[in-house]
């Protein structure tokens, strides 16, 4: 397609349509090209796709832009794999958090420096701050992916055009410690690890239900929640019990507060049972503010075309997130997915995909250059 190849340090790929003027500032289009275990085919890989059809698209016109339109394949964007957020595009915008690169990976137990090495990156020259991308001179990042949830299959639309992606803050390697005893103990006795982790989660249950009912959305999930293997059984009060916990919102004082009352619930339940959390590592993410230019541009772009859109809040994280947190401007479009994410099933309907990809193009060329 006539495009330039480069791979930064982080093993990141880039693919470049240059424009009139190479020096004005690029678009860039991307998403991640990892998946989880036992993940889908579209999970990411859509919006690289996408970045690459509306370039061919634009190529069949004998159309050249402005600037450079720059496809991204990313790194590293599933943290269930190092428990790091946005490995690759952190990387590719010099702003990877230390420590970052001795992660272990859950599986291999190999540092994080390891396996970018092994994918033809150099580690080296991340510890140093090599970037590939100064955030500033960038014109805007766009990113089409898989919706994560239903609604757009509830509302009945191909396509939603992005409002804001959730920061987090993250607890990997939480556990409770309580006190290993005999199963004849009495209640009033006890130290209850596991317990003491279904109060815990009753309650974070009860926190989300009330922002719910206040219509501000966050979401809770306690994605690892187990005994300790080596010493639980039938006849043992668990004196330990271990979660992970990610916590999200849409919006920086809602994360600070819901950080807070996540607190209190901890204090509670300490004193209540006599266990003690140990929370560790504490990781966070910052919310990812669409720009409101570009997805207005996106809306009145599909209107354009005929095509209904709705807007939609992402119910996931993704790298425009690391993007947007960098000072870029940045826009989403997500396409209907009816079965979910991180599973087999997902299941994306290629004239949806067209229909995200026909409005990413629509902008490319009537719209991405008088902005900014
Ligand atoms: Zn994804």
């Amino acid at each position: 397609m006539g495009l330039t190849i480069e791979r930064d340090a982080a093993a990141n790929l880039y693919m470049t349509m240059p424009g009139r003027d190479p020096a004005a500032k690029p678009v860039v289009i991307g998403s991640h090209l990892d998946s989880v275990p036992h993940g889908g085919n579209f999970d990411g890989a859509a919006g690289v796709v996408a970045g690459l059809v509306a370039i061919r698209a634009l190529r069949s016109l004998e159309y050249t832009l402005p600037h450079n339109v720059t496809v991204m394949g990313i790194r590293a964007e599933e943290s269930i794999w190092f428990q790091v957020s946005y490995i690759g595009s952190r990387s590719a915008l010099g702003v990877l958090p230390d420590g970052s690169l001795d992660a272990r990976r859950i599986d291999t137990g190999r540092p994080l420096s390891d396996h970018i090495a092994e994918c033809g990156g150099d580690p080296e020259k991340l510890r140093q701050g090599q970037r590939y991308f100064d955030p500033a001179r960038l014109r805007a990042f766009i990113e089409l992916h898989i919706e994560q949830a239903p609604s757009l299959v509830e509302a009945g639309r191909a396509v939603g055009i992005g409002t804001g992606i959730p920061g987090n803050f993250r607890y990997p390697d939480a556990w409770i410690e309580g006190s290993n005893d005999h199963v004849g103990l009495p209640r009033r006795f006890r130290r209850d690890a596991a317990m003491a982790g279904a109060a815990f989660a009753m309650a974070l249950d009860g926190l989300w239900e009330e922002y719910d009912r206040r219509g501000v959305p966050m979401a809770c999930t306690l994605g690892r929640f187990h005994t300790d293997a080596k010493q639980h059984g039938l006849t043992i009060v668990p004196g330990a019990f271990h979660f992970s916990l990610d916590i999200r919102a849409y919006d920086e004082a809602v994360l600070a507060e819901l950080d807070q009352r996540v607190d209190a619930i901890v204090a509670g339940i300490e004193q209540t049972r006599g266990v003690r959390f140990h929370l560790g590592t504490k990781a966070r993410a910052a919310v990812g503010p669409v720009d409101p230019g570009i997805r207005a541009a996106l809306t009145r772009g599909a209107a354009t075309l005929g095509i209904d859109t709705i807007d939609l809040g992402s119910p996931a994280s993704h790298d425009a997130a690391a993007f947007a947190a960098n000072g870029v401007r940045m826009g989403l479009i997500f396409v209907r997915n009816a079965n979910g994410s991180h599973n087999p099933f997902e299941a994306m309907e290629i004239e949806d995909f067209l229909d995200g990809t026909t409005i990413l193009t629509e902008w490319l060329v009537n719209q991405a250059s008088d902005e900014a």
